[in-house]
């Protein structure tokens, strides 16, 4: 099974590019949906996906978001296989790397990361937040209406 998926065929490079396209439209015509929940992996404090931003509850703050909404920026700019390939190009070579050397840490490849690099300079930003979809689909404009109506997941 595992030898079927590293055989690239015609169909799959097709669903491939069709996926990343109707997603990278996606993230252009739709406001992100932003979503608390308990945990995330690696204790992250936020995740952006395609179209969807999931924030740690203790830490859905403004920094957090506006980090998670510089990673929108970058799917809307290289399409989200293009950022897909950035990361794994990234963390491939770099846990290669630091495998060869001995030593294996997610957070030191997090934080040479020039994706995250930007995303850490527009935490604090001031200009006003774009739109946002809370999971019961309202649109926010205010980070004060996010707070006030996000909701635990
Ligand atoms: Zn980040």
């Amino acid at each position: 099974m595992f030898a079927s998926l590293l055989q690239p065929t015609w169909a799959g490079l097709l669903l491939l590019l069709a996926t990343n396209l109707t997603l990278w439209l996606w993230v252009w015509r739709v406001p992100p949906i932003v979503l608390t929940v308990r945990s995330l992996p690696l204790g992250g404090l936020g995740l952006a996906l395609p179209g969807l931003i999931l924030l740690q509850d203790v830490y859905a703050t403004e920094p957090v978001l506006r980090h998670e909404l510089v990673h929108q920026q970058q799917m809307r700019r290289y399409s989200p296989l293009g950022t897909s390939l950035l990361l794994g190009w990234h963390y491939g070579v770099g846990f290669l790397r630091l495998r060869r050397m001995g030593r294996v840490a997610f957070w030191s490849l997090w934080a040479t990361n020039p994706l995250e690099h930007e995303a850490l300079r527009g935490m604090n930003r001031t200009e006003p937040l774009p739109k946002l979809i809370d999971w019961r689909g309202k649109r926010l404009g205010l980070m004060a209406k996010v707070r006030q109506v996000l909701r635990k997941f």
